[in-house]
Parts: structure tokens; sequence; C-alpha cells
């Protein structure tokens, strides 16, 4: 298979997200990263060095120290997410929390970045737009909250657009549901159904992002 290429519908949404503030760039300097970090992240093997130098770069803005304790798997950070279509029967939300809670407990490290990047092989394979990818990612998040709520948790996409340039940008959790439920409004699209449903299932009608 050749190596994805950011569609326009992405790069489209990408631009939107990042107006309405939900991604942001990040100066590192929020990150509390003092005893290392935990990170999850997709496997791809083209990117995997620019992800870690990206956030290395990060850490260093921050003052803080890079010492990455790595779980990776095909389709990074979204795995976590309780409805993420990949690697389902795999159990691979119940295997890399389990990972987490160990590296914690291991290596006495307390800050988890949860990563996913577009274009991402994985989301292709799924048929996930990268609005879903952040959706799940979103998810991702708060589950590992709920499970050990005393780790402090950051979520970052790396983008590589059509024309080579790429970047990490920080994404808000708060800012993507509010995005999104500001997106249902306008579309008159019924709350209350959740959105994980018009999100997850593209071929249903009524969802936004076909
Ligand atoms: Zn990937």
């Amino acid at each position: 298979m050749k190596p994805s290429i950011l569609s326009p519908e992405d790069a489209r949404f990408i631009l939107m997200l990042e107006r309405a503030g939900v991604l942001q760039t990040h100066d590192g300097s929020k990150l509390e990263t003092g005893n290392g970090i935990i990170l999850v992240t997709c496997s791809d093997g083209d990117k995997i060095l620019e992800f870690l130098e990206h956030i290395e770069e990060l850490i260093r803005e921050g003052g803080g120290k890079f010492r990455p304790h790595i779980f990776a798997g095909h389709g990074g950070a979204m795995l976590i997410a309780e409805d993420c279509p990949l690697y389902r029967k795999e159990c691979a939300d119940q295997f890399l929390l389990s990972q987490i809670a160990d590296a914690h407990e291991m290596k006495d490290i307390s800050t988890v970045i949860l990563m996913v990047h577009a274009p991402c092989g994985a989301a292709k394979k799924a048929h996930l737009t990268v609005v879903q990818e952040l959706a799940h990612l979103v998810r991702a998040k708060h589950r590992v909250k709920s499970v050990m709520p005393q780790l402090k948790v950051s979520c970052f996409i790396d983008v590589h657009y059509a024309d080579g340039g790429k970047k990490i940008l920080f994404v808000s959790p708060e800012a993507f549901e509010t995005w999104y439920a500001a997106q249902s409004k306008a579309q008159h699209i019924v709350q209350g159904s959740g959105f994980e449903d018009l999100l997850l299932h593209p071929d249903q009608s009524g969802n936004l992002f076909p």
C-alpha cells in the first residue's frame, strides 16, 4: 500500500479546527514532564522518528526532561477509546491501559501524551476522517483519566500536509466538544443520540462527516 496523503477534506477540517481553537500550537510550557512521559503513538515507521523529534522539541522548550516511555500501535492513542473500530478483537484498549498503568508504577512517570497523526494508514483502513480520529482521541483521554485520575494527560496530533509541510498541534478536548456541539446544532442534528454514533458510523444518514 502506498503511503497516505492528507485528503483535501481532512486538510479543510484541520484548518477549521485550528481556527476554532481546537487545534493549537503549543510551546511546551504547559507540559509537566518532571520524570519523563508515557507516549502512546502510531507505529508508522516513516513518521515515528519525527513524532519523537516534535515531542522532544516541545518538552525541551518547556524545560522538561525528554524521557519517553513508548507504546506504539497502528492508529496510536485512538485505540484506547472504547468504540474505536481498530483492533477491537485484540483488546488493544485494555492492553494499552494496562501498559500505561504499569509504566506509571514501574517508571514513576505521571505525564501521558496521547497522540494520533494525519494522514494515518490505520485511520484510512478503518475509513476514519481526521475528525473521527480526534473524537476517539478525546474519548481516549477521558478513559485514561477515568481509570487513572492521578495522571496528567495531554493530546496531540501530528499533521503531514500534502505539500510536505508538517507540524504538531495540541488538541483541546474541551474545545473539540464545544466545537462539535456547535456544529451539530448548526446542522439541526438531534442531540442526545450521542455524537459518537454520528462520528463513528460515516454511512449513517445525517452524519456531518461523510
Ligand atoms: Zn498511523
